[in-house]
């Protein structure tokens, strides 16, 4: 009896992955002096996996490596080396289904900034659950506000790169959430469009499906391009192109995308009714398409 109950508190615990190592979360420690924890010096990924699928692995391993590379931070693994790591990680804590973090830092250094004192990189990965919104507001769809933050500039610290330093974005969430609302859309510099706090948009008009460009201030998001992938193979016309508040409030529909959020309507912006003020019809088809994406796209694993 005494033995069951062991073994079922053992499966229950998560594993994670850091430095080498498969260890219990509770006792996965990083050090004080972690430049990853000073400075937000560092990359990341969030990714998912549905039905022991790990939906388009690859390219968040190859945009990992871009943000590391202009960070002039050097992983220590290759990309397969890493994608083998996840894969066990879910493999261990026997996911199917599960939001993954891989995070590499700079490691740990003095107090002062220069990263040539990091000798070695952290790097670990969680794997988990997300839940962004309610899942009433799928149905229903969000209503949001533009914010004054502005999005980074890209000669700041580049919006493509997937960096540990949030704040920028963590900024425009409070103005969002003190506002009472849920999440905010950040405009860029020149005051067009860039996206969410952690998430990219897109609206529809007039049956033509627009996203800003990644230099308007827009992650790369790996879900954005599945949309713009799956638009393309439906022949929906889509373009990228620098949008307005003005555009966003007088689109047909709007929708965020991100790996956590998934597809998320959007009805009201800054107190203006977006098309009918529910879901979109191309709206649901494209999530209904990335859905199925999501059931043939990714690295394959057993558990
Ligand atoms: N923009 C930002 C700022 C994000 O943090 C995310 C989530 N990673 C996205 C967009 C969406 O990107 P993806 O679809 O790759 O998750």
């Amino acid at each position: 009896m005494k033995r069951k109950t062991q073994t079922k508190t053992k499966k229950e615990k998560n594993i994670v992955f850091l430095d080498g190592e498969y260890v219990y979360k509770e006792n996965a420690k990083v050090s004080i002096f972690d430049h990853g924890l000073l400075y937000g010096d560092g990359v990341f990924e969030g990714m998912r996996s549905y039905n022991n699928l790990c939906f388009r692995l690859e390219e968040h391993l190859d945009r990992l490596w871009e943000s590391a590379h202009t960070l002039m931070l050097e992983i220590p693994y290759t990309k397969k080396q890493l994608q083998d790591i996840v894969i066990k990680t879910l493999q261990k804590n026997k996911l199917k289904d599960a939001y993954i973090r891989l995070v590499v830092t700079r490691g740990s250094g003095d107090l002062g900034l220069d990263p040539r004192k990091c000798k070695k990189p952290t790097i670990f990965v969680i794997t988990d659950k997300i839940v962004l919104y309610p899942d009433t507001l799928y149905k229903e769809g969000i209503e949001i506000i533009t914010v004054p933050t502005v999005r980074n500039h890209p000669e700041a610290v580049n919006p493509s790169i997937k960096s540990l330093n949030y704040l920028n974005n963590i900024l425009a969430k409070i103005e969002a959430t003190t506002a009472g609302y849920l999440d905010a859309i950040m405009l860029n510099h020149q005051g067009y469009v860039s996206e969410c706090t952690g998430a990219n948009i897109f609206i529809v008009k007039d049956g033509q499906l627009l996203t800003p460009p990644s230099h308007m201030g827009a992650l790369k998001g790996i879900t954005r391009q599945a949309i713009l992938d799956n638009a393309r193979d439906a022949g929906l016309p889509n373009e990228e192109r620098a949008l307005t508040r003005h555009d966003l409030f007088n689109a047909d529909e709007c929708f965020l995308t991100g790996t956590a959020a998934e597809l998320m309507p959007v009805v009201k912006i800054d107190n203006r009714i977006i098309g009918l003020g529910k879901p979109g019809k191309i709206t649901s088809k494209l999530t209904t398409a990335f859905k199925k994406l999501t059931k043939v796209e990714g690295v394959k694993y057993s558990l």
